[in-house]
């Protein structure tokens, strides 16, 4: 079978592996569709992950082999599953806070997202592993990881009617997020980011403001929205640190800063601290996705509560991965979610 293996930074060959075994709890699917996720990228970059390794984790693929004690899914089911489970007995299980949990990191599917077939065992089968219906197309249902992990993030923001958030970033996830926060019941939702396309597709979507910091002040703008009060809840959904202070001087008082984005180790950032006391605001970090956010997901794209039509806009051949990458990151690039098909 085809599968694009990362041998070192940057380096990307398509292969022919063997077809994965499976055990009688597990199955083995064919991937239709896998998301291109800036998590990929950057371990596909950096040096984060030990090599050679297949990625891709936003995957939906039909059962071809079931093992013989799989009885809750059959063969041709469209399936969409996740990369790792939780404990659920552990330190960090017990307070809930799964995606830390020991174990978390260390299970995955065989070999990964992005090969012909592909082992989902049986942990990942009974907890993350949920079939599709036939409303949502493979492209769609590769979101599904997406959007679920930006709901883990805005369960923390407790978004109420009336309140005003701020999603800094208007990637694939910032966008997300700007629909979630809309079907949260937020009253305003205003969007920040440098690329006009991007800004652009954030409106069509439901945005109510968008404000390219290439051209504006972002303080005056978001003073003007919110009359001087700040914004209730601000999700950084932008790898970069400094928009940390940024969302201090911004977030309104008792407000919540969701920090979605990961950042580069030992990135030190100036704050003024006097307003967690005096205005009681939080900063809250969120990473990854737990197994009781696919369910919401699912139900939210089956419902077509969210438009996504507008924010896949690429299709690239599992042999073209090192291209797709080339393409999502070039910043002159009109582009928001790239998925990868077995072939086109
Ligand atoms: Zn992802
Ligand atoms: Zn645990």
């Amino acid at each position: 079978m085809k599968a694009s293996v990362c041998y070192k930074q940057n380096d990307l060959r398509t292969e022919d592996l063997p077809i994965p075994d499976i055990s009688d709890n597990e199955v083995l699917i064919k991937m239709l569709a896998c998301g291109l996720c800036g998590t990929d990228i950057q371990k596909i970059r950096g040096d984060s992950v030990n090599k050679p390794t297949v990625l891709g984790h936003e995957v939906v693929g039909e059962i071809v082999k079931k093992g013989q004690n799989v009885d809750r899914f059959e063969l041709g089911d469209r399936v969409i599953t996740a990369i790792h489970v939780p404990c659920f007995t552990c330190h960090y299980c017990n307070k809930g806070h799964y995606t830390i949990c020991e174990q978390f990191r260390t299970n995955n599917i065989d070999p990964g997202g992005f090969a012909q077939f592909i082992r989902i065992p049986e942990l990942h089968l009974k907890h993350l592993t949920h079939k599709v219906s036939d409303s949502v197309t493979d492209e769609e249902a590769t979101l599904i990881e997406p959007i679920a992990c930006c709901l883990h993030g805005l369960k923390q923001a407790d978004i109420r009617p009336n309140d005003s958030v701020l999603i800094m970033g208007a990637g694939t996830i910032g966008i997300l997020h700007a629909q979630l926060a809309k079907i949260k019941g937020a009253n305003k939702v205003i969007i920040s980011d440098m690329s006009e396309f991007k800004l652009q597709t954030a409106l069509k979507v439901g945005c109510d403001y968008a404000i390219n910091i290439a051209e504006k002040n972002i303080f005056e703008e978001v003073n003007k929205i919110t009359h001087g009060q700040g914004v209730d809840v601000i999700v950084i959904a932008a790898g970069v640190s400094s928009l940390v202070s940024d969302a201090i001087n911004l977030v309104r008082r008792a407000g919540k800063i969701i920090v979605f984005s990961g950042f580069d180790k030992n990135k030190m950032v100036n704050i003024d601290a006097s307003r967690f006391f005096k205005d009681e605001i939080s900063i809250i970090g969120t990473y990854s996705v737990t197994p009781y956010e696919f369910p919401e997901a699912l139900d939210l794209l089956e419902k077509k509560k969210l438009n996504t039509q507008e924010m896949i806009t690429h299709v690239f051949p599992l042999d073209k991965l090192s291209e797709a990458i080339d393409l999502s990151t070039d910043p002159k690039q009109s582009v928001l979610k790239v998925v990868i098909k077995t072939e086109l």
